[in-house]
C-alpha cells in the first residue's frame, strides 16, 4: 500500500534489533515477523550499527512493510549508560560509517577486556565463541551473557548481567564513552532526527530537561519497561515541550525471553509526524 494510504491508526514498531547488533532475528526474518503480526512499518534500530538495514529495506519493499532506518548510540552521562535513537540518518554516509566502525573496533577490544576480567576470577570462556556468537555483528554484553550461559557459569540470561557483567559487577567494562550532547549532534549531522530511547530507565526528568536543551527532538514514549503512567507522563511532556513521539517493542528476537516484538503498537500517525520532521514540513 503506498505510505500516503496508511490510515493514522495502523500499527509500527520504532525499536527493533537485528542479529547486526545483539539481537537474534535476521534483518529479513524481522521484517517478516512484523508483517505476520500486522505490523505496517518497522524501525530496525540496532546498537552502533546500520549494517542491517539495507537488507530489511529489500525484503520490506517485497512484502509492502516499511522500514524506518535507524541507530542506537550508546552514550554516557554521569556515569550512567544513555541510549539515543537516530531516525532517518544517512545510514549509507562513509563518515558515518566510518565512525561506526571505529565504535565497532571499541567494542571488540571491550569483549576482549570483559573475557580478561572473567578469566581473572576464575571464569573461563572462550573469546573465539563470543565471536562466534556475535558472528561478525555489533559485539556486545549479550553475547558474553550467551557464552557464559552455554558453559554452564549461569543459569539464565539475566543471571550473568547480576553476577558478572552488569553495571558495578565484577567484569563490567564500560563502552567508548561519547556524551548524549555528541550523540546527537553526530545524528543531526547525519541529517537524522534524535529521540530518547526508554527515558523509564534513567529514572530522572532533569536529565530529559537537559537533553532537550542538547537538542533532543522526541522521546520514545512507549517502551516494554514504561508502565502505562510513565508512557501517559512522557506523553504529556512531549506535548508540552513541542517533542516528536515514539515508540517500540526494543525486540531482541526472543533474547530476553520473549520476542517483544507486536506489544507495542504505535499509531501510524507517529511516524507521519517524525517524517514531517525529516522531510521539514
Ligand atoms: P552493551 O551494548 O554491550 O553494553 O550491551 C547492552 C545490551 O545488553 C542491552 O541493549 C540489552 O540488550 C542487554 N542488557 C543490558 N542489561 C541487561 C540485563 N540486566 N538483562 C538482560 N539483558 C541486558
Ligand atoms: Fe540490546
Ligand atoms: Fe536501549
Ligand atoms: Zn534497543
Amino acid at each position: 500500500m503506498p505510505e500516503a494510504n496508511r490510515s493514522p491508526l495502523e500499527a509500527v514498531d520504532l525499536h527493533i534489533h537485528t542479529n547486526c547488533s545483539d539481537g537474534l532475528l535476521r534483518p529479513e526474518e524481522v521484517v517478516l515477523k512484523a508483517k505476520e503480526l500486522g505490523l505496517v512499518a518497522v524501525g530496525i534500530a540496532d546498537h552502533d550499527s546500520v549494517s542491517g538495514i539495507e537488507q530489511a529495506i529489500l525484503t520490506g519493499g517485497a512484502n509492502g512493510v516499511e522500514v524506518v532506518p535507524a541507530v542506537e548510540l550508546s552514550c554516557i552521562h554521569n556515569n550512567n549508560d544513555i541510549h539515543i535513537l537516530g531516525y532517518y540518518l544517512d545510514y549509507q554516509n562513509q563518515e558515518l560509517l566510518d565512525f561506526l566502525s571505529s565504535v565497532q573496533e571499541k567494542r571488540l577490544e571491550r569483549a576482549h577486556k570483559i573475557v580478561g576480567k572473567l578469566s581473572e576470577q576464575g571464569i573461563n570462556i572462550d573469546v573465539e565463541r563470543v565471536l562466534e556468537l556475535s558472528a561478525g555483528a555489533s559485539v556486545g554484553r549479550p553475547h558474553i551473557a550467551q557464552a557464559l550461559l552455554e558453559q554452564g557459569y549461569v543459569n539464565s540470561f539475566s543471571e550473568a548481567f547480576w553476577k558478572f557483567i552488569g553495571y558495578h559487577c565484577p567484569a563490567y567494562v564500560p563502552k567508548m564513552e561519547i556524551s548524549p550532547l555528541e550523540a546527537i549532534n553526530l545524528i543531526k549531522k547525519f541529517s537524522g532526527i534524535p529521540i530518547l530511547a526508554h527515558p523509564g530507565s534513567y529514572h530522572s526528568d532533569d536529565l530529559i530537561y537537559i537533553l532537550i536543551e542538547a537538542g533532543i527532538l522526541g522521546l520514545e514514549v512507549w517502551h516494554p519497561e514504561h508502565s502505562s503512567n510513565a508512557s501517559d507522563h512522557y506523553l504529556e511532556i512531549c506535548q508540552k515541550n513541542g517533542l516528536l513521539v515514539t515508540g517500540g517493542s526494543d525486540c531482541h528476537g526472543g533474547r530476553k525471553g520473549k520476542i517483544f516484538m507486536g506489544e507495542v503498537r504505535v499509531p501510524y500517525h507517529y511516524l507521519a509526524e517524525l517524517k514531517k520532521k525529516r522531510f521539514g514540513a
